[in-house]
């Protein structure tokens, strides 16, 4: 959406854009992380960012991507490339974007052979290039290594300079460059709810939920599907108050997020697990806590996920017995007292033996409640009448002893871990 202004978007948002600058991170063996971090502060500070580029060392490249840059976002964020070796061309590639030269800093050298000196190294000509700043250029403090970073204003347009290592890009970007973002985004910040669905489809979540977010043209709303669940995020962009660095920290309020996030709830009922960031193994271990019930777990394919998602939350030891990792047929019958006729008559998957188990596992260990998986997580293994990706989930209490079975998707690993997060879901609606 075109307002005029460049560098702004249709609601006047703040626009920026990321340059990661690394020939490495253009092989497979690494990933731009600094990118995904400086995303989330930005949109704290009030910045919407919309392109992220990935640029080798090359200096005509970086240049490139950098004017291309700035002829469409007010501020650009670069990581990378300020190192003391010849393929750090950062300073150099930015100076000629701008039409710009370079000088040696006198300041900045001084800082440099301190540094050196105080941990007993000697300094090595390569690093005075580190020293180089653009003219024009503010020097931003790296205190955790000898790369400073740089702040620069051409016209409207704003540049960072970022050293690479993550942890040096996160100090000179806290100190140096997020609280004058603040400032000029005027308190503007991301407002987000996000709810957590599980147990629809992603087509029937987004059919069932169209005409309600469609009502809200103001919200973004996105819907995305996981291995584990859909999540639905709400944004918009809010007005904190032109309070600057007092609103970081704090959700923005915005009323209206909150009223589609309710009708939202409203329409998907108990399907929605979690509205505050809580994870699956956390509500099932709420609801174990409230209920007053232990837990025990019999694992057959998926040999201890669901053991280890359990106990992936602090204080689970309140709630939760242990598990047995029944993967033989053996060790189904001794540990867990599956009876020899029902793995003769149903086979280790079915719904038969699912049952035993989860009734045999709360026996054993003696817990309220008990949970079992037995499935063909493949790849070899399947029937027509059993195929890969089979898995019985059962649960029994001292009253009740149900099961359910679903043919999951993907490869082994995904079969186990997809098993392992139904088991929970399924246990978490027995608990309701
Ligand atoms: P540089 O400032 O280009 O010399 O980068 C130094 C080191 O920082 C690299 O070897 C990487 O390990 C790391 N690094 C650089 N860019 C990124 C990035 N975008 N994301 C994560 N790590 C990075
Ligand atoms: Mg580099």
């Amino acid at each position: 959406m075109g307002t005029g202004i460049t560098g702004m978007d249709g609601t006047g948002a703040a626009v920026a854009e990321i340059v990661a600058v690394g020939s490495e991170l253009l092989t497979p063996g690494h990933i731009d992380t600094n990118s995904l971090y400086l995303t989330g502060r930005l949109n704290d500070a009030g910045w919407e960012v919309h392109r992220k580029t990935v640029v080798g060392d090359g200096l005509e490249d970086i240049a490139e991507a950098v004017r291309t840059a700035l002829g469409r976002s007010r501020l650009v964020v670069l990581s990378g490339g300020l190192g003391p070796t010849e393929d750090d061309r950062t300073r150099a590639a930015v100076a000629r974007a701008l039409g710009r030269t370079t000088s040696r800093s006198g300041d900045v050298l001084d800082r440099l052979r301190r540094r050196f000196a105080e941990r007993g190294f000697p300094m090595t000509p390569i690093n005075e290039r580190q020293a180089e700043v653009i003219d024009g250029a503010e020097v931003l403090d790296n205190p955790h290594g000898t790369a400073p970073g740089q702040w620069l204003e051409d016209g409207d347009r704003l540049l960072a300079l970022l050293p690479g290592p993550p942890r040096e890009l996160r100090q000179v970007f806290e100190d140096g460059v997020l609280p004058r973002l603040r400032r000029l985004a005027g308190g503007r910040r991301l407002a987000v709810r996000t709810l957590h669905v599980t147990g629809v489809s992603e087509s029937e979540l987004d059919a069932r939920l169209a005409p309600v977010y469609t009502s809200y043209p103001g919200v973004g709303t996105t819907v995305l599907a996981g291995m584990r669940h859909i999540s639905v995020k709400l944004s918009r962009w809010v007005d904190a108050g032109a309070g600057g660095d007092s609103v970081e920290g704090a959700t923005p309020a915005a009323p209206d997020l909150d009223e589609l996030s309710a009708r939202i709830q409203a329409e998907m009922g108990d399907a929605i697990f979690s509205t505050a960031g809580e994870t699956m193994e956390e509500v099932v271990g709420r609801l174990l806590r409230e209920s007053g019930k232990t837990l025990a777990v019999a694992e057959s394919c998926t040999s201890g996920l669901l053991g280890a998602s359990i106990t992936r939350v602090p204080g689970s030891s309140d709630y939760f017995r242990g598990g047995i990792l029944c993967y033989s047929d053996e060790a189904k019958m001794r540990l867990c007292g599956v009876a020899p006729e029902t793995l003769a008559a149903h086979g280790a998957v079915s719904a038969e033996t699912a049952r035993e188990l989860a009734r045999g596992v709360r026996t054993a260990l003696g817990s309220d409640i008990g949970v079992s998986i037995t499935g063909i997580a493949g790849p070899g293994g399947g029937t027509d009448a059993k195929p890969v990706g089979l898995v019985y989930i059962g649960i029994a209490d001292g009253e009740r002893t149900l099961s359910r079975h679903r043919v999951m998707p993907g490869d082994r690993e995904s079969v186990r871990e997809r098993s392992a997060y139904l088991a929970l879901s399924w246990l978490r609606r027995f608990l309701l």
